[in-house]
């Protein structure tokens, strides 16, 4: 099943002067699959993400997550979805300084009356998942950058969303560590996981499913 579809999906900023920063681009993205998105600073990327990721729509074309057509809801309700359905991985971690890795991972979640036993197992369950269940109590500041990158992870699973979506996850690492946040990919893409990952780093890309380019705002399927 298709968790993204894209039909004829495109993006103008309205300026002026207008900016066509995404032609209509058709792409199907199944359950699943890893795709890596690759393309030059300014090339329509972070405009590519923001529809993937429900923080923009469509100015043209149609946009269905998991069968939904974004551009048909709300914004509360588009919020919503999002929330539920999608996880978010970012360069900067992210991670609120003051509070633990358990804390930081349990303010990840979608609350609505889970009381806060379950919500603590449920980010156990998280922790565990990218091996950091013996460090629920550190502080950021007392963790390794991959470290606090595999807390990010974990905040982004914990609403099980049906996608992964990363911008430059290993952008802030040393190769060592990024090798290592990039097998933890691996490890959710062989459990199933959907990940879409945006990078600039073509050897980071070789390892997806598929490789997406955006160049100028044209979106192509390289493999
Ligand atoms: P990156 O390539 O690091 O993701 P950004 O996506 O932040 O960088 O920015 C890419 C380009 O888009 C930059 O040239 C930036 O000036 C431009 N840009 C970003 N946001 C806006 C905006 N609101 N209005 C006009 N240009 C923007
Ligand atoms: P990338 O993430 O690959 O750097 P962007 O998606 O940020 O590229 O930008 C694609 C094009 O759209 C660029 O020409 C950029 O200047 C322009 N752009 C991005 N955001 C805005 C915006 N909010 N308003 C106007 N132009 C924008």
């Amino acid at each position: 099943t298709a968790v993204i579809e894209f039909d004829a999906v495109g993006r103008t900023y309205p300026g002026p002067p207008p900016v066509a920063a995404l032609h209509p681009a058709d792409l199907v993205v199944e359950s699943g699959q890893y795709v890596a998105v690759v393309g030059p600073s300014g090339s329509g990327k972070s405009t590519f993400l923001n529809l993937v990721g429900l923080l923009d729509v469509p100015s043209t074309g149609h946009y269905r997550l998991d069968g939904i057509d974004a551009g048909e809801l709300s914004e509360n309700h588009r919020a919503a979805l999002r929330g539920r359905r999608i996880g978010f991985v970012f360069q900067a971690f992210h991670l609120l300084p003051h509070r633990t890795a358990l804390e930081n991972v349990m303010l990840g979640m979608l609350y609505q009356g889970v009381p806060r036993a379950e919500r603590q197992d449920r980010a156990l369950a998280a922790l565990t998942e990218v091996r950091l269940a013996h460090r629920l109590l550190a502080l950021p500041s007392q963790m390794s950058g991959g470290e606090r990158q595999r807390v990010a992870v974990a905040r982004a699973l914990v609403n099980e969303p049906s996608l992964l979506l990363c911008d430059e996850p290993t952008g802030n690492l040393d190769t060592v560590t990024a090798e290592a946040v990039l097998e933890l990919f691996h490890g959710l893409h062989a459990r199933g996981m959907t990940l879409v990952m945006v990078t600039h780093n073509d050897d980071v890309a070789e390892r997806a499913d598929r490789i997406v380019t955006i160049r100028d705002g044209r979106l192509e399927e390289r493999r």
